[in-house]
Parts: structure tokens; sequence; C-alpha cells
């Protein structure tokens, strides 16, 4: 039987790379997946977003249980949470997707390899050979797609006190107390939910402000509402020991007055961010470029030799977001099979995060704009104007509109609040479209829904927000 010589390989079965392999069969190429894992789905599916956001679901019915009584509704006082439903309920939806993966492949005539992929080394004659467990697999174009680990911090490994993303995922009970070591989406995401279930939480971190990436707007809002909920917390502050006590954790820090403070919990999750797994796969056989293990790649995402790709949480300079490794793996596609492709553009990717209140922005925050020189105009309506925010009592928070001031263009749109998650797919299209806020400001939305917040935020840009 003839060789099989694959149009194209993906190494890594993650969102990047399942979305990759799905689009180039959809494409007409031929297509393999390589997963060193049992299942498809990578972190997201198994130990990122879908899980994490089913547990924020509880949460959220949790919280509206708690406030019961102020909506009219009683019997439900003393409301409590059975973990076990709970965790069983999050397994359930992740192997519902897992099962769908399976069926997409199918449906799609990707092969998909079992075993751990690695390069051989360049193309030769047009074709690279990965080695998969022994077993060579050869492709006309291979698309690196490894994914990410959680960080940890020096000399600690994780264990069922010291805990990463995977480990807080699948805890036996509800910690009493939890120290959140890290304060950017992973950080307060689990921070916010762990408070709904009612455990005393503590967050750290280094950097002057909670989500440093967002607009300090945002970030000074969100201290304010985690205050408010009870989540005490820490900017720039430094861990300087994590030691394992009779019953839980100590951790010892410096705050910003030079004073050490050390609290005690019964566990304490590191979410200082997430390396490149790119050790062992080969790199070093090839002349592929990297940066502290993450690849550089062009627009086109090709690394520095021909033929080979990478894509997602591995791909330097990008933010580390699944739809963000999902839409790299269209462009690699679509640009293989010579289709139309369009680069992704680190201004218009929505970033997302699932605390109470939502976080969604995309574009320039207001300082980002400045230090590029453009002469900003910046809108701010705030939620507690919106009727529909009064509906569902939840006030909280603000949408923020960065705009040019000479054109109007919009350049960054942050919002903190209700819904926040959603409401920015709306901004995101108004940033690919280059759409000006004269333009949004006669755009109708739907009344009452906090979307009609935004037309208020488009023409606070100008001082003729109505509701406001
Ligand atoms: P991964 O999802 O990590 O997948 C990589 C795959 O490659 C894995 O299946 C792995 O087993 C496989 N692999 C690795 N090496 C090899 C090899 N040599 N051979 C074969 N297979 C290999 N992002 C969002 O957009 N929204 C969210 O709400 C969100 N929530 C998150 C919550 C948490 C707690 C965490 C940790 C992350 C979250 N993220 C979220 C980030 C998101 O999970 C990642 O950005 C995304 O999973 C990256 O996709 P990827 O395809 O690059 O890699």
């Amino acid at each position: 039987m003839a060789e099989t010589i694959y149009d194209i390989a993906v190494v890594g079965g993650g969102p990047g790379g399942y979305t990759c392999a799905i689009r180039a069969a959809q494409l007409g190429l031929k297509a393999a997946l390589i997963e060193k894992d049992k299942q498809l789905g990578g972190t997201c599916l198994h130990v990122g977003c879908i899980p994490t956001k089913a547990l924020l679901f509880n949460a959220e019915v949790y919280d509206h249980i708690k406030n019961a009584k102020e909506y009219g509704i009683e019997g439900v006082e003393g409301a409590k949470l059975n973990w076990k439903t709970i965790q069983d309920g999050k397994t359930k939806i992740v192997q519902k997707h897992t099962k769908g993966l399976d069926f997409l492949m199918r449906k799609n005539k990707v092969d998909v390899i079992a075993g751990f992929g690695k390069l051989t080394g360049p193309a030769k004659d047009g074709v690279v050979t990965i080695d998969v467990a022994g077993k060579l697999v050869k492709a006309k174009n291979v698309v690196i797609a490894t994914g990410s680990d959680a960080r940890m911090l020096p000399g600690l490994k994780a264990d069922d006190r010291v805990l990463t993303n995977i480990e807080i995922l699948s805890l036996p009970e509800i910690p009493k107390s939890l120290i959140v070591i890290g304060a950017g989406a992973v950080g307060v995401e689990f921070a916010s939910i762990y408070k709904s279930f009612g455990t005393e939480i503590t967050l750290i971190e280094y950097l002057p402000r909670l989500v440093p990436a967002e607009d300090e707007d945002v970030s000074k809002e969100l201290l304010r509402v985690f205050k408010k909920r009870g989540i005490e917390s820490f900017v720039q502050t430094k861990v300087e020991k994590v030691e394992r006590t009779k019953d839980g954790v100590k951790v010892t820090f410096t705050t910003p007055d030079g004073k050490q403070q050390a609290k005690d919990a019964e566990k304490v999750l590191v979410a200082v961010g997430r390396s490149p797994r790119t050790d062992g796969i080969g790199l070093d056989k090839t002349k592929i470029k990297s940066d502290r293990g993450f690849i550089l790649t062009d627009e086109y995402m090709q690394t520095a030799e021909p033929h080979i790709y990478a894509i997602g949480d591995i791909v330097a300079g990008m933010p580390q977001l699944a739809h963000v490794g999902a839409m790299q793996g269209i462009v690699v596609a679509s640009k293989v099979a010579g289709k139309y492709a369009k680069p992704v553009r680190r201004d218009r990717i929505p970033g997302c995060t699932y605390c109470e209140p939502q976080i969604g922005s995309v574009g320039l925050t207001e300082a980002a704009a400045k230090e590029l020189g453009h002469e900003v105009k910046v809108g701010k309506f705030p939620f507690s104007a919106n009727s529909k925010a009064s509906i569902i009592h939840s006030h909280d928070g603000f949408i923020k509109v960065v705009a040019d001031a000479k054109y109007g263009e919009v350049l960054g749109v942050h919002i903190i609040g209700p819904q926040a998650t959603e409401l920015i797919a709306e901004c995101v299209v108004a940033l690919e479209l280059e759409a000006t806020v004269d333009e949004l400001m006669f755009t109708i939305h739907a009344h009452p829904t906090l979307s009609e917040g935004m037309l208020d935020a488009f023409s606070s840009v100008y001082g003729e927000s109505i509701n406001m």
C-alpha cells in the first residue's frame, strides 16, 4: 500500500489543533491530528475554559439563591451545596464535548493518531516527518499546537495542598480557605468562584494591580468589587515563601510598605502564568526560532522553517486564549489550502475574564493608545444607569470606550460588569470593521437590554449619553 503523505499534520489536539485539522479537512486537505493524551480537547476542554465555566454557573446560581429573599423568593434559605453533584455535572459536560470532538473527527475524516509527536528535522523534498512514538508520520505541512502547562513557583511541586488549575478542579471538598497567588484571568476566576462557594479567599498579585493586562480603570473597579465581596486582595506584593503546615499551607509575603506578613490557609493556588510545552518536540533539529520556549512565527503562523507552523499557547507575543489558537488554526489551514486568510491581529482579540463581575475587553487600553501617540477621547457609562442592569440586580461596573479624538475611530472597549464577556462581541466586530463612534451612536440597540449600555457608552465619548 502506498505510504500516506498528509497535506497537513497537526501535533496537539487542543482548541488550536483540532480547529486547524477540521478546517483543513473542510477545505479538502488530507489531515491528521496527533495527540499524546487519551482524549482530544487539551487544556481548554479538560482543565481550563470548560470545567471552570461549568463551576462558575453553579457559583452564579448559588449567589442568586443567597439573595432569593431580596427577589421575593422564600423557602430556599439555608440552601446547601452538594459538591459531588457539582463535580459530576462538570465532568458530564466535559465528557459530552470530548465525545463531540471524536464525532467531528470522524465526520470530517481527520485521521487521529495517538502518541507523543516530535519533529525529526526540517522538510526533505517538501515532506516533514514526525516521529509519533516510533511510528513515522509524513506530511507536506506540519502545525505544532502542543499548548502550555501551569508555571510553578521555584522549589514547589503541585500536590493536594499546593494546587494548579488541574488539582483545584477536582478537589474532594470545598476548601475553607484558599490563598491565590497571581491575579491574572485564571487567579481571579478561581478566587471569584470559590468565594461564591463560601471559601475565605486571599489574593496576592506581584504587579501593582489586579488583572494587570486590562485597562487601569477596570483593575480599580475589580479591586473595589472584590473588596465588597470580601475577597482580601494584595497588590504589589511579593510572595517570599510557601510552606506546608500541619493542616495546610503558610504563605509569607512582603507588602508594598516593605512589611512581611504570613497567612495560613487550607490550600494555595499557584496561578502565575503558563509555560509553553515545547521541550522534547524536536525543535532543536530544525531552525525554528523561539524565545524562552515560545515559538516565533510570521503573521501567517509560519515558523522560521518552511512547511512548519505553530499556533496556540506556544506562540510568542500572543495572549494564551482558546479562541486565539483556534483562529490561528483557521488561518494556517486556509493558507495551506491556498484560500483567503487574514492574519490574527493582537488588537482585535477579545479578552474575557469570567469572574464576578465579568470583564470583556478588546483593542487598546487608554494608556496604550496614548503611548502609541493617539490623541484619545474617552467615554464611560456605568451599569448603574442601565435599566436591565437594575432588573437583574447587577449594578457594579461600567463600559469604557477609547476612541481616536480626530476621526472618532474606536480604538478599544473595556467592560466590567454583567455579561461583559458576551457584550464584548459587538465591540470586536466594531473594531474589525473600523467603526467610528458616530456610526455606532446611530446603531439601534434593543430596549431594555444590557447591550443598549453600549449605545450610551459610545455616545458618552461626545458627552451625549441619554441615560446619564
Ligand atoms: P492546549 O489546549 O494545551 O492543547 C494542547 C494539546 O496538545 C494537549 O491535548 C496535549 O496533550 C497535546 N500535546 C502536547 N504535546 C504533544 C506532543 N508532543 N504530541 C502530541 N500531543 C501533544 N481560554 C479562553 O479562551 N477562555 C477561557 O475561559 C479560558 N479559561 C481557562 C481557564 C483555565 C483554568 C486555564 C488554565 C486556561 C484557560 N484558558 C481559557 C486558556 C485556554 O485553555 C488555552 O489558551 C487553550 O487551551 C490553548 O489551546 P492550545 O490548542 O494551544 O493548547
